[in-house]
């Protein structure tokens, strides 16, 4: 049993069973015995590898997207360069490096990033060496000005909540205990308005997922770019809307039982930009359509940047080069399970790369 486990079970003994959210962010969060805060899971010697960690194009061709973006806004003098969730610090490392670029880019750009692990803090300020950098606990706390913001694998490392439909209701699913075992179990059916929406396009038995955290954190964001200018691009692992159990837990790039042993691996839920989008509308920002991966880094150039890349390289480095490429963008690959939206303002021209959202705010 790991020490985290002792912990939970102790805490379901004494308060009862716990939501799945408070069981998730205990496991990634704790502050000793959390996943995040023990370790650095990036990478073949982690538990999962991310897009920046697999190529260089990918945070060259968000840079690029922002260069954009931070031209048809009128070149302001000085705004936010953000990053939530940065991981490693690499998507940020490659994305300053393009827009340096940019003539007077880089000077006018402020690095903040936000980060609830001090063990990857530690790493960023290693990658990000020579920058000055501003950590912040939470997104309230970044400073007013134009917001240039990523979130890369960002939202599906928040707690879900999970809600079975039954007849009289939803019932909402908790970690509980059998003997010493963490068990999954369902609290007592009651109706529900927050998934009221969901009664029409859902069967009893069916479970639907929310993410309070995600849309939360979606209004702040687009709340920030509404009113101060800028651009949010968001990429993740899901779809549109919620449909069943995606709770999942990668421990060494294999998945495992996600209460077999809290804090140890991995866990993450898909995340629906659908909630996503709405909270930023509602926000009185504007939505791109959700645009698959591939798509995205294809439009803006991915291709000829690889092949220039290529000429430098040969043998397995340029093998390597050419996996990444289609590691990245394939739609048997990330290409299709990875999604984006980006969110701008309403007086602003919509960021190159992604699809337009059709009139009713929707998925195409
Ligand atoms: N964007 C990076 C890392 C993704 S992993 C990449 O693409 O490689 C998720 C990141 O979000 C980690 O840096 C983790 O520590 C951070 N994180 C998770 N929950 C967080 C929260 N509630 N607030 C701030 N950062 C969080």
């Amino acid at each position: 049993m790991t020490l985290l486990a002792g912990l939970i079970a102790r805490r379901i003994a004494a308060e009862g069973p716990m939501r799945l959210s408070d069981y998730m962010a205990l496991c990634l969060l704790h502050p000793e015995h959390g996943y995040y805060a023990t370790r650095d899971p990036f990478g073949a010697a982690g538990d999962f590898t991310t897009a920046p960690e697999i190529s260089q194009m990918f945070g060259e061709m968000l840079g690029l997207c922002l260069a954009q973006v931070w031209m048809d806004q009128g070149r302001p003098s000085r705004f936010l360069l953000a990053e939530i969730g940065p991981g490693r610090g690499t998507l940020m490392a490659d994305v300053r490096r393009v827009i340096a670029r940019v003539p007077g880019m880089a000077d006018a750009a402020e690095l903040h990033l936000v980060e609830a692990s001090a063990h990857l803090r530690g790493v960023q300020r290693a990658t990000l060496a020579g920058h000055s950098v501003h950590w912040h606990d939470s997104i309230r706390d970044l400073p007013e000005g134009p917001l240039y913001l990523l979130a890369n694998e960002f939202f599906d490392a928040l707690p879900i909540r999970q809600f079975q439909r039954s007849d009289d209701g939803w019932a909402e699913r908790q970690v509980g205990l059998k003997g010493d075992a963490l068990v999954l179990g369902l609290a007592p059916p009651a109706p529900l308005a927050l998934l009221a929406h969901r009664l029409a396009d859902t069967h009893p038995g069916e479970i639907v997922e929310i993410c309070p955290q995600a849309t939360e954190i979606a209004a702040a964001i687009a709340t920030r770019i509404a009113r101060d200018g800028g651009v949010a691009i968001w990429i993740d692992y899901g779809g549109w809307i919620s449909r069943g159990d995606t709770f999942q837990a990668l421990h060494h790039h294999q998945s495992v039982d996600p209460l077999a042993a809290p804090g140890s691996a991995d866990l993450t839920a898909h995340v629906d930009f659908e909630p996503l989008a709405r909270a930023a509308r509602r926000a009185g920002a504007m939505t791109s359509a959700m645009t698959p991966q591939g798509v995205l880094l294809e439009r803006l150039g991915i291709t000829g940047r690889a092949q220039a890349l290529a000429q430098k390289l040969q043998g397995t480095a340029l093998e390597s080069h050419i996996a990444a490429h289609r590691r990245l963008t394939h739609p048997a690959e990330m290409g299709n399970l990875f999604q984006t939206l980006a969110v701008f303002p309403a007086d602003a021209p919509p960021p190159p790369g992604f699809d337009p959202a059709p009139q009713s705010g929707g998925h195409p």
